[in-house]
């Protein structure tokens, strides 16, 4: 039987594993943590076993997207290889830490990335391009002072790095006035950088004494000599104790410089600080020189003179191998900017195809409009074409169309106006055309003579020759009549076998000679057809127009043929085959209508009376 403790026991047990397991896999804290871990580990001494699980860190940051712990563990390598002489990675390994911190726009982080660019070409003795990468430090942490962007706590670490290094270089460079000015610390609050404030102190010290100022340089020494950084750090330890063993000499304890020197050299003996080791055979032969012993002296210079040589080996290869890496820089910069002006190059060309074809797509465009709108005025012009043909086709038809009517108007007037058996004008004619031939009457100096005649006993003819001999007398007869008139004369079928006969500009005796020539023209011709010839006579009566009376009345047409009328009444009742005109005097006559026509005799004029 298992008891439920037990049980439960299990279940926080897998739980609990399982939470570790997921948060292993994405903590950037848990990076970080073991970030600093290894920068503790590192400050004692940088070990190239720890390379691996740098390694490992940078992939899971990499992992989680934590960039800016990748950057530190890229510095961190690079300082480490740069212990061990790999400049040439080292280099790429700072510059790395450099891209990604100008990518992120990590001031501070760029400011650490140029710091160990600095450092880096220090030892490389290239100091004028570890001035400029101090300089750009310079710039940088104003910029962070302005921006607050990071911790005051970040930017007063990076000064004081930034005065170390720089207090360093000027050391290198043999100005140690300048680099005592440099190397303060006093108006600096760091705190939890005790190995760095050490260093700083280190390097001031070491300026002091190369200016031969060992009674300021041992109070330093003393404060350094508390510190826990001596014991963590071998090549602290050792640049103290030559330091200190530099201020005892200058101060003439030669005893002590060598106590002092000696378990320190020793120290040196199997690690890789040349350099220290070669002071430290320098300083002790020095010592040795004072206190009289010069064949140690000359041992220790020979020993100096041998690590020197080594020492300038070692500086030999770096400068070899700082070559290589100035080299392979160089070829990897080229490569880039060939890159780059390919890329250029390609973009330009990009670029100008995307514009030809911008180019050719607006030509296109252009021209498809210009085509769009020469077709639209062609069509336009076309349409304009055939509207006016059509328009000038449908002129022509109408004025055709019009003439034709006109045409036809004129022939059924001149049917409506003419008489079918006769051909000659009819009653209607007169009246259409009556006020036109009126007004010229009225305007003429001369008459114009109303004159009817009339067919003597026609009704006989028909009777006794049938309708259609009539027929045939009624167009002779007009033919016969029509040859007697003048041009200006007009001869009108009034009705049946009566006739108006017009005559403008005519006074009566011309009337009269030309009546009596129609009377007698009529009287001695043959009508009908051969076998039977028959003789016909007319009757005439006349009046002139215009005809004014006394009472100043002037007679209308209606009047005047009425009076004609009454004349040729007068010539059927003289005995027919005569004709009877009124010819009244030149004045008005003082009398009305009526009495006119009672008195007709008195004013009229007659054949039988010429005959007479
Ligand atoms: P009068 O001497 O008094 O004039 O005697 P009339 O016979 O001529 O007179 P009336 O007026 O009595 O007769 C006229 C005749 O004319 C009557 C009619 O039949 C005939 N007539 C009228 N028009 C035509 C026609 O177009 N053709 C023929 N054949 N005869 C017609
Ligand atoms: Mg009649
Ligand atoms: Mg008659």
């Amino acid at each position: 039987m298992t008891r439920p403790g037990t049980l439960i026991g299990w279940l926080l047990c897998i739980v609990f594993s399982v939470s570790t397991f997921a948060t292993e896999l994405v903590s950037p804290s848990a990076l970080e943590k073991s970030l600093s871990e290894l920068n503790e580990t590192l400050k004692s001494d940088f070990d190239l076993s720890l390379l691996p699980e740098l390694r490992a860190l940078r992939r899971d940051a990499q992992a989680v997207d934590a960039l800016e712990i990748v950057a530190q563990s890229l510095l961190l390598e690079g300082q480490i290889r740069q212990q061990y002489g790999d400049y040439q990675q080292s280099l790429v390994l700072h510059n790395d830490a450099l891209q990604l911190a100008i990518k992120r726009k990590d001031l501070a982080l760029m400011a650490q990335s140029r710091l160990a660019i600095a450092r880096l070409e220090m030892d490389l003795e290239r100091y004028n391009y570890a001035q400029r990468s101090l300089d750009d430090v310079h710039q940088l942490i104003t910029q962070l002072r302005n921006n607050a962007q990071k911790s005051p706590y970040v930017t007063q670490r990076l000064l004081l790095e930034h005065r170390l290094w720089q207090g360093y270089l000027y050391v290198l460079l043999g100005s140690y006035h300048q680099a005592v000015a440099a190397l303060k610390t006093d108006d600096l609050v760091v705190t939890g950088a005790p190995e760095l404030l050490d260093t700083l102190l280190l390097v001031r010290a070491w300026a002091l004494l190369k200016l031969g100022r060992y009674q300021q340089a041992q109070p330093i020494l003393n404060q350094v000599a508390q510190s826990r950084t001596l014991i963590r750090n071998q090549r602290m330890r050792l640049r103290f104790k030559l330091l200190q063993s530099m201020a005892w000499l200058q101060s003439g304890d030669f005893q002590q410089t060598l106590d002092t020197a000696m378990p320190a050299l020793m120290e040196t003996f199997a690690t890789r600080f040349l350099e220290e080791q070669a002071d430290l055979q320098f300083v002790m032969s020095n010592a040795y020189v004072q206190q009289g012993d010069y064949q140690q002296a000359h041992v220790y210079l020979k020993r100096y003179a041998l690590t020197k040589d080594a020492l300038n080996f070692q500086k030999r290869n770096n400068k070899l191998l700082q070559l290589e890496s100035q080299y392979a820089l160089a070829t990897q910069k080229q490569q880039l900017s060939l890159l780059e002006k390919d890329n250029a190059l390609q973009a330009q060309e990009i670029f100008r195809h995307q514009q030809i074809l911008e180019n050719t797509r607006l030509a296109q465009q252009r021209g498809a409009l210009l085509l769009i709108l020469a077709l639209a005025l062609l069509g336009f012009l076309y349409w304009r074409w055939q509207n006016k043909r059509y328009l000038s086709l449908l002129e022509e038809e109408v004025k055709q169309r019009t003439a034709e009517l006109d045409e036809r108007n004129r022939q059924l007037q001149a049917l409506s106006y003419s008489d079918s058996l006769t051909g000659l004008h009819n009653r209607h004619y007169f009246f259409s055309e009556a006020d036109k031939l009126l007004a010229q009457a009225h305007n003429a100096s001369q008459s114009t003579i109303f004159c009817l005649i009339d067919i003597d006993y026609f009704k006989q003819i028909n009777d006794g020759h049938g309708h259609a001999v009539g027929d045939q007398v009624l167009k002779q007869f007009a033919q016969l009549v029509k040859l007697e008139l003048r041009e200006q004369d007009v001869l009108i079928r009034w009705g049946g076998e009566e006739f108006l006969l017009i005559m403008p500009n005519t006074e009566t005796p011309q009337a009269q000679q030309l009546i009596e020539r129609i009377r007698h023209v009529v009287a001695q011709a043959l009508f009908g057809s051969a076998p039977q010839p028959l003789m016909c006579t007319c009757s005439i009566g006349f009046a002139p127009y215009p005809l004014r009376l006394g009472n100043g009345q002037s007679l209308d047409w209606e009047q005047v043929l009425e009076l004609a009328d009454n004349c040729l009444y007068q010539a059927k009742h003289g005995g027919r085959d005569a004709w009877v005109g009124l010819n009244p005097p030149a004045q008005p006559l003082a009398m009305t209508l009526a009495q006119l026509q009672q008195n007709m005799e008195a004013f009229t004029v007659s054949s039988t009376q010429l005959a007479g």
